[in-house]
């Protein structure tokens, strides 16, 4: 089926886009939602299961503490109310991968729910209204063998490992979403990454987009401008970077432009986002009727957490994140704007871990949000999927204030780990990157740059400081870019003051 996309600016100039998201985060306890198997990732499969995870007749489930003590965390850092009375519920559907038949989830009566996060954009302040956080377990990990596309349809056999099945959930679920429609994509990758940096600031989940620790749906509808008539949504399933929630927004305001441009009508389903491409494709059409038949849970208590628990918990918390940015905005001595682009690039939280690794907060910063948003951009991921570390950059920068390689040369030192050539000083000894620091060479080659440039030197002789900047360059050229440019510098205006 060949899908017509409106371009973006003209797609907005006749629809406004209403977006919700749900947002699931694993949790990072030691054992799992319902029972005591382990949660460790990458075991063998099939290692960590049960009668319970597996659901075998007659096993019961008791619920994990921690799970429950977590999610209110995560529930009070949202600024929601904490349910005191909630309770389990059986959503009942069949999938190879549940094998129960039905998923443990909450429906009417979630643990947490009426909160909401602030997010920054551009310098804006917009307030998404979370509906609700509630648990959940995670089904089994079905892979499909055989097929190309790695999906059921045309592989020839699946495999199936439960071990992933029964690990605690939080999901967390916002309002409709409604902000001018050039905001809407930005608004959304701002709350995914707002998000993230609060629920790990709580350390109760890894957080890791690319692992799957974290994992947004994305629902989306467009109504003409001027109308109250919501659209009929989409819903793009497992979006696992901030950039793809960015990325899948803007496709699927597009898309619908072009549907409802025909005046065909757009269909309710799941989609499915592709990284390659920017592009969603078509999964299961789904409707409000879908009927789970949920039902409370027999065999689980409701969970009344005491007031006191709560309360608690609460003075658990970490600092609110505005309160946070401020403090560190301050200590940092950022500008407003250098904190915008700091926060606006998702790089907060590696800024931060690279000035704790040792770095200066200007050197941090210059790195993450200059050669490495580049090289990030470049490949298509998200910062923090580098494969490099805050403290990697702070190594990297320490080499700099040893006056062992220059900026130049960082440079490539940040090429040689991000090709995976090593630490910083394997690459600098690999590469042989290090600054020439023998003063006699260095000597030698200013004393050759002013033998081929007299005209320049007799301006500096004449006091024309200004000009020093054509011999420096004629110095580190010849040394092939491996020398201090200042000590370089200082030679020149030696020899010639
Ligand atoms: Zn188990």
């Amino acid at each position: 089926m060949t899908e017509t996309l409106v371009p973006l600016d003209e797609a907005l100039d006749r629809y406004d886009p209403v977006m919700g998201l749900e947002v699931h985060v694993e949790l990072n306890t030691a054992t799992k939602m319902f029972c005591g198997c382990s949660t460790t990732f990458g075991a063998p499969p099939n290692t960590q299961v049960c009668p319970v995870c597996l659901a075998l007749p007659g096993a019961l489930p008791v619920v994990n503490e921690k799970a429950v003590e977590s999610a209110i965390r995560i529930g009070l850092a949202l600024n929601c109310e904490i349910a005191e009375l909630s309770r389990f519920a059986r959503k009942n559907y069949f999938y190879p991968d549940m094998p129960k038949n039905f998923q443990t989830s909450q429906y009417d009566e979630p643990i947490a729910f009426d909160g909401y996060l602030d997010v920054e954009v551009d310098g804006e302040t917009y307030r998404i209204e979370v509906e609700r956080a509630h648990m959940e377990e995670d089904t089994g990990k079905a892979t499909h063998v055989g097929g190309s596309t790695g999906r059921i349809h045309g592989a020839d056999h699946s495999l199936i490992d439960y071990n992933r099945a029964g690990i605690p959930l939080i999901e967390i679920v916002t309002r409709t979403i409604e902000v001018p429609g050039d905001k809407a994509a930005a608004v959304a990758r701002a709350y995914v990454s707002t998000l993230r940096d609060l629920v790990g600031g709580l350390g109760v989940s890894d957080v890791r987009m690319d692992q799957g620790s974290l994992r947004a749906d994305v629902n989306l509808s467009l109504k003409p401008k001027g109308s109250d008539v919501l659209g009929t949504r989409s819903e793009t399933k497992n979006v696992n970077s901030f950039r793809s929630v960015e990325r899948a927004v803007k496709f699927e305001i597009s898309r619908h432009a072009g549907i409802l441009d025909a005046g065909g009508s757009v269909l309710q389903e799941t989609r499915h986002f592709h990284e390659d491409t920017g592009t969603t494709s078509s999964g299961r059409e789904k409707s409000d009727a879908d009927d789970y038949r949920y039902f409370p849970e027999p065999d689980l208590a409701p969970v009344a957490p005491s007031r006191e628990w709560v309360e608690e918990l609460r003075t658990t918390l970490p600092e609110p994140p505005a309160a946070r940015r401020a403090r560190l905005q301050a200590d940092w001595g950022f500008s407003d704007l250098d904190m915008r682009d700091t926060v606006g690039a998702g790089a907060l939280e590696l800024v931060v871990a690279t000035i704790e690794a040792g770095t200066t907060p200007q050197a941090a910063k210059k790195w993450w949000l200059g050669e490495l948003a580049r090289r990030a951009n470049e490949t298509g991921v998200d910062l923090d999927a580098l494969p490099i570390t805050p403290q990697v950059v702070a190594q990297i920068q320490g080499l700099i204030d040893a006056g062992r390689v220059n900026d130049k040369l960082a440079r490539q030192v940040f090429d040689g780990v991000l090709a995976g050539e090593g630490t910083p000083d394997e690459v600098v000894a690999g590469r042989g990157l290090e600054v020439v620091s023998d003063e006699g060479a260095l000597g030698a080659a200013v004393d050759q740059a002013i033998a081929d440039n007299p005209d320049v030197a007799q301006k500096i002789r004449d006091g024309k400081v200004a000009a020093a900047g054509a011999l420096i360059g004629a110095v580190m050229k010849q040394m092939r870019g491996q020398a201090d440019a200042a000590r370089v510098r200082e030679l020149v205006l030696e020899k010639l003051g």
